[in-house]
């Protein structure tokens, strides 16, 4: 039976997991968010200490890593590891981006999450998704905001934590992310050319997921 694909792209902290998350368990599709396989290799990287000059390449026969969904939930599994909750923090961001130019990196995971589409309905998010992971997916969608909006949701969401960085400090982050992650050689974050473009600087949560939710329901019936 062929599953339904949408593709949701953009840079980080513009939304994609939360909405894409939200309108998943309203249409009861899984939500599969790969940039948690880029993170899951990151930590590998940093614990394995061969994150620097694509060291990482080395290592590739040696990194499984798997998403499991419980209950529509992702999970991430690195060498049978769940490390889901250690994936969050902006060292493993970073990492993520560096790990992330490697070729090798994106061969292994680009299989993998081919074969997710394939069996299942799902809203994957991610940089790539539309221009390579899944060119003939159903809608495809490229959600962004501005890096000062994206930052300042980032700072609202973090301000109660311990250690929380500095909105300046969480703003530098974005940008060097964008930076790195647009002007890589391999797969660079771009709009498809035929993703709908969304911007949501001035848009609230539920009126994205509601926009989305109808665009999707439109392709379904
Ligand atoms: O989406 P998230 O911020 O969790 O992604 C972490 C990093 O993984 C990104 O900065 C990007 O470098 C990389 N990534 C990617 N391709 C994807 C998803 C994420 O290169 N499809």
């Amino acid at each position: 039976m062929k599953t339904i694909n949408i593709a949701i792209d953009g840079p980080g902290g513009a939304g994609k997991s939360s909405i894409s998350r939200t309108v998943a368990r309203e249409l009861g599709f899984i939500h599969a968010d790969t940039g948690a396989l880029y993170r899951a290799i990151g930590l590998y990287a940093i614990r394995s200490n061969c994150l620097e000059n694509g060291a990482v390449a080395q290592e590739i026969d040696n990194i499984h890593v798997e998403l499991k969904f419980i209950g529509g939930v992702q999970r991430v599994l690195l060498n049978g590891e769940d490390v889901t909750d250690y994936i969050r923090s902006p060292e493993v961001s970073m990492a993520a981006s560096k790990v992330s130019a490697v070729p090798e990196v994106r061969a292994l995971l680009l299989d993998l999450q081919k074969k997710i589409a394939a069996e299942n309905n799902v809203i994957m998010d991610g940089r790539d998704i539309g221009a390579v992971v899944l060119p003939d997916a159903d809608l495809k969608i490229y959600l962004t905001a501005s890096a000062q909006e994206r930052a300042s949701r980032r700072y609202l969401e973090l301000r109660e934590k311990p250690d929380c960085p500095s909105y300046e400090q969480i703003l530098a982050d974005i940008e060097a992310r964008d930076y790195a992650d647009m002007h890589r050689e391999i797969a660079p974050l771009q709009q498809a050319k035929d993703a709908v473009l969304l911007d949501t600087t001035n848009m609230g949560f539920n009126e994205v997921v509601e926009h989305i939710t109808g665009m999707i329901q439109k392709i379904m019936n």
